[in-house]
């Protein structure tokens, strides 16, 4: 609906422009659902949203879409992705202001977000070619045995606030490139560059000449996810949110044997060892724990520290902290934008709380500031929390920049401390020495799906498989050999010899 002349500010109208750009047409827009910007609270645009039926409808149309689309060769299909990372590409200032605007990333991390979909577009154009099988050797003479990769279907996408373009788009890439169609729920917190994500994609269908409904987005709530979650023509539902939401979802999906790949929370830690470069492991934490104000997956948010160097770590840190500048992201010297909204501030307000009563001390931080320009926006100073033990709060992900720092005395004891969260998604230690490295990749060490040695954990790079253990969900997406995720396999055994000879010696007729 169009903004009343009050509500159109500069930033409504710069954002409005940025999505007629990418595509996004009138159509899009109507009274019943209002998006809102973290970085001032200001209403940016009136939405229609998917009812229940056009769920339905939207699932349908992949289906029928999927029986033309996983017959097209897999190099051929890659040419939809190729077009669309080139209009990524093209656009990728446009897409940048959207997400900057709705999900209050800095312009760096928001222009980064679609650089990380214009890299997993090359490297699903050349996985395209690459949906490699094995041939094994049989053990009957004149057979082939072997493996092939097919489509798998409908792909259900729903995604979190937090990478509302991003991690959408590496399911989307490599499923499209496997054969399958894509249905995508986005976090209601983030339409619009879900919208103006989708309507590139478009532009690359079409322009692809590849069927239209291989791709469909729908605008709507946690119901309308429901459907997809429940539909029995959805094959895979991939979905990236908290951990609350996908123990909602993964019984719902086991129940008709559906696939899923789960993204969820982390509590990501990193530890301090006595021979770390303390000003290496300094800018690794920093960007960690405070980038996108603590609102990734792979935030840091535990420091398991050496005894011997945490005062002095501690000490760096807390200057360092206090060199931040926070505020609004349209601004290009702030690195700390906001909180995405006032629930969020107040889970940091109550872990702040809790941590103290649970023995924490809070170093620095944790106000929020900025009120006076910013009366319905949150922003917060990022926190440091120095606690005696790993307390119940420091178990739980909290989705604000708080960082709980603990010490330890020997290594076996800091790897137990790291691996005894619920959570397993990313990790890192800090050390000069290479058999600690080693120890804490090892089979016996960092309990993560993501180990890192003398970098932070947070920033990865799509070319790696992205996902992490236990109750973060046991999924892997973007790179590595994440694609096969996306296909079933099928064994083929294959008779040219004219006998009938029979696995393991068997005799019958
Ligand atoms: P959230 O769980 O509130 O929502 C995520 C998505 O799930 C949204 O689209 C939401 O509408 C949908 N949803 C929630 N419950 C549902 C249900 N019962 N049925 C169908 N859909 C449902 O998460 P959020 O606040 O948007 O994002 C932050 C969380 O996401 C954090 O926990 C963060 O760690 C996690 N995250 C994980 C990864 C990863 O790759 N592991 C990446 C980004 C974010």
């Amino acid at each position: 609906m169009p903004l009343t002349q009050t509500e159109i500010t500069e930033l409504a109208s710069s954002v409005r422009a940025s999505l007629t750009a990418c595509g996004v047409t009138e159509s899009a827009y109507g009274t019943d659902h209002d998006a809102f910007s973290p970085l001032t609270g200001e209403r940016l645009a009136g939405l229609r949203t998917a009812t229940n039926e056009d769920v339905d409808a939207a699932i349908a149309a992949a289906a029928e879409a999927f029986k033309t689309w996983r017959d097209v060769p897999a190099p051929l299909r890659g040419n939809v992705v190729k077009r669309w990372g080139e209009l990524l590409t093209e656009h990728k200032q446009d897409l940048a202001n959207i997400v900057q605007a709705e999900a209050g990333k800095i312009t760096s991390e928001a222009l980064g977000e679609v650089q990380e979909m214009i890299d997993i577009c090359d490297f699903a154009v050349g996985q395209s070619r690459m949906l490699y099988g094995k041939t094994m050797p049989s053990e009957r003479p004149g057979h082939r045995l072997m493996e092939t990769w097919h489509p798998l279907g409908v792909v259900g996408i729903i995604s979190a606030f937090n990478f509302p373009v991003a991690v959408y788009s590496w399911n989307t890439a490599l499923a499209l490139i496997a054969g399958d169609t894509v249905v995508w729920k986005p976090s209601g917190i983030t339409f619009l560059s879900a919208l103006a994500a989708d309507a590139l994609l478009a532009r690359a269908v079409a322009e692809s000449g590849a069927p239209k409904d291989i791709h469909r987005l729908v605008v709507t709530d946690r119901a309308g996810g429901q459907r997809l979650v429940k539909d029995p023509r959805v094959a895979l539902v991939s979905a990236t949110g908290s951990v609350r939401m996908g123990r909602e979802i993964a019984p719902q999906v086991a129940e008709r044997f559906g696939r899923v790949i789960l993204e969820l929370g982390g509590n990501n830690a990193a530890v301090i060892t006595p021979s770390a470069d303390l000003d290496l492991a300094l800018r690794g934490i920093v960007f960690a724990a405070v980038g996108t104000a603590g609102q990734r997956c792979t935030s840091m948010r535990r420091l398991i520290v050496h005894e011997s160097v945490v005062d002095q770590l501690t000490e760096k840190l807390v200057t360092a902290y206090g060199t931040l500048s926070i505020g609004t992201p349209l601004k290009e010297e702030n690195l700390v934008g906001p909180l995405i909204n006032e629930g969020s501030y107040e889970a940091m307000q109550q872990a702040l709380a809790d941590a103290q009563a649970q023995g924490g001390t809070v170093l620095t931080g944790g106000n929020r500031v900025l009120t006076d320009e910013f009366p319905e926006a949150y922003y917060v100073e990022p926190a440091i929390v120095r606690m005696s033990e790993q307390s119940a709060v420091v178990h739980n992900e909290t989705f604000a920049p708080i960082l709980y720092v603990m010490t330890y005395t020997d290594l076996d004891e800091a790897i137990a401390t790291h691996n005894a969260v619920p959570q397993g998604l990313s990790s890192a230690i800090f050390t000069q020495d290479q058999a600690e490295a080693e120890r804490f990749i090892s089979a016996s060490g960092s309990d993560c799906g993501i180990a890192n040695v003398n970098i932070g954990t947070s920033g990865a790079e799509i070319g790696g498989a992205f996902g992490g253990e236990k109750e973060t969900g046991g999924g892997r997406e973007s790179g590595s050999d994440s694609w096969k995720a996306y296909m079933r396999q099928a064994t083929n055994t294959v008779n040219y010899s004219g006998q009938l000879p029979l696995a393991q010696g068997v005799k019958f007729i």
